[in-house]
C-alpha cells in the first residue's frame, strides 16, 4: 500500500494508474476509520482497479467552537484498516499540503442546498466540505468517488457541485452502516459515554418508527416529523437540532411524500452533535425504506 503525503505523488499515482487503464476510486475521509469507511472502499473495490482512501481532518469544514481540535485521530490505527481492506494508496497530507498559504481565498459554495438542515446550525461547513472534495477532485482526475448517505446533505451536496462544475466523477452514494441496535456508526460516537451512546439509540428508533408510519400509509411530512419529535423528547439526554422531510436529491421541503425523500435529523447528545437520516421512496402505495445495513429494510403496500 503507498502512503503518500504530497499532492504531487497522488497526481502522480492516479496518472499512472489511468495511463494503465485502471479505474480509480476515491475513498475521501476524515479518518479514525470505522466499518461505515470500510464499507465504501469496499464499494470502491467493486468497481475500480485502484483504491485511494484520503485521511484529512479538514479545519475548512469546522466552525469556531467546533472540535477540530479534539476530532479523534489514530493514524496507524487507520493505515492498517486501509491495509486489511487492500487499499492500494492513502493520502494523508498536512494541513499545510493542502492549504499552504492558510485560509483558500478561493472557496466552492453550492448554493441553496446548503442552507438549511445542518447547514442551519453550520452556516460554514459545507463551503468547507465542498471545498475540500473539490481539490481532492482537482488532484486524483477521473474518477468514482465514493460517499456514504450518513452524510445525506454533504452527498447532496457534491452530486450537485460535480454536475454543476463538469467535473470528470462518478459519485456513488452507499448505504448507512449500522450497529446492531441501530446506532449509525460515527467517528464521533467516540465521545459517547455508555449512558449516552444508550440515550443516543432514540434517533435510530425515531426514525424507523416514521418509516414504519410511512409502511402503513402515512404521506404527511408534518406528521412524521411529529413521531421524531416525541419520541426524541422522551430521552431528556438528547436535544433535537432538527428534523425536515425533503426530497432527497434536491434537497427542497416536502409536505406530502412522493418520489424519493429524506428524513433528515440532527442531536446533540450532551456536547457531541450527531446525525441520522433514512430515505423513504414512495411510489404510489409501494413504500420502500433504506435505514442502511444492520436495520431493517422494508417493502410494503400502503393504505
Ligand atoms: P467522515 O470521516 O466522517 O468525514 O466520513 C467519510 C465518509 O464516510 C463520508 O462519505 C461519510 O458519509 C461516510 N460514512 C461515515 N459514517 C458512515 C456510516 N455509518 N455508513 C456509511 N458511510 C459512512
Amino acid at each position: 500500500m503507498l502512503q503518500i503525503e504530497t499532492i504531487a505523488d497522488l497526481r502522480a499515482a492516479c496518472d499512472r494508474a489511468r495511463a494503465n487503464g485502471q479505474r480509480v476510486g476515491l475513498v475521501p475521509t476524515m479518518g479514525f476509520l470505522h466499518e461505515g469507511h470500510r464499507s465504501l472502499m469496499r464499494a470502491a473495490r467493486e468497481s475500480c482497479a485502484v483504491v485511494v482512501v484520503s485521511l484529512f481532518v479538514n479545519p475548512l469544514q469546522f466552525g469556531a467552537g467546533e472540535d477540530l481540535d479534539r476530532y479523534p485521530r489514530d493514524l496507524s490505527g487507520d493505515l492498517a484498516q486501509c491495509e486489511q481492506e487492500g487499499v492500494d494508496a492513502v493520502f494523508a497530507p498536512s494541513v499545510a499540503e493542502m492549504y499552504p498559504s492558510g485560509r483558500p481565498v478561493t472557496t466552492v459554495h453550492v448554493d441553496g442546498l446548503t442552507a438549511g438542515l445542518c447547514g442551519a446550525a453550520r452556516p460554514t461547513h459545507f463551503d468547507g466540505v465542498a471545498t475540500v472534495v473539490t481539490k481532492l477532485f482537482a488532484v486524483v482526475g477521473p474518477c468514482s468517488a465514493f460517499f456514504g448517505r450518513k452524510d445525506a446533505q454533504q452527498l447532496a451536496v457534491i452530486a450537485r457541485l460535480v454536475e454543476d462544475l463538469n467535473l470528470p466523477v462518478d459519485v456513488v452514494g452507499c448505504p448507512i452502516v449500522r450497529e446492531a441496535d441501530g446506532l449509525a456508526l460515527s467517528s464521533r460516537n467516540a465521545y459517547l459515554a455508555p449512558d449516552q451512546r444508550r440515550a443516543a439509540l432514540v434517533l435510530s428508533r425515531a426514525l424507523e418508527a416514521a418509516a414504519q408510519a410511512v409502511v402503513l400509509g402515512e404521506r404527511d411530512a408534518r406528521v412524521l416529523v411529529d413521531i421524531v419529535r416525541g419520541l426524541v423528547s422522551n430521552e431528556p439526554e438528547v436535544a433535537l437540532e432538527y428534523v425536515e422531510v425533503r426530497a432527497a436529491h434536491e434537497l427542497t421541503p416536502v409536505d406530502l411524500l412522493d418520489g424519493d425523500v429524506l428524513l433528515a435529523l440532527a442531536a446533540t447528545v450532551g456536547s457531541t452533535r450527531l446525525i441520522d437520516n433514512v430515505v423513504l421512496s414512495v411510489r404510489g402505495a409501494e413504500v420502500h425504506a433504506d435505514l442502511g445495513t444492520g436495520a431493517s429494510r422494508r417493502e410494503g403496500a400502503g393504505k
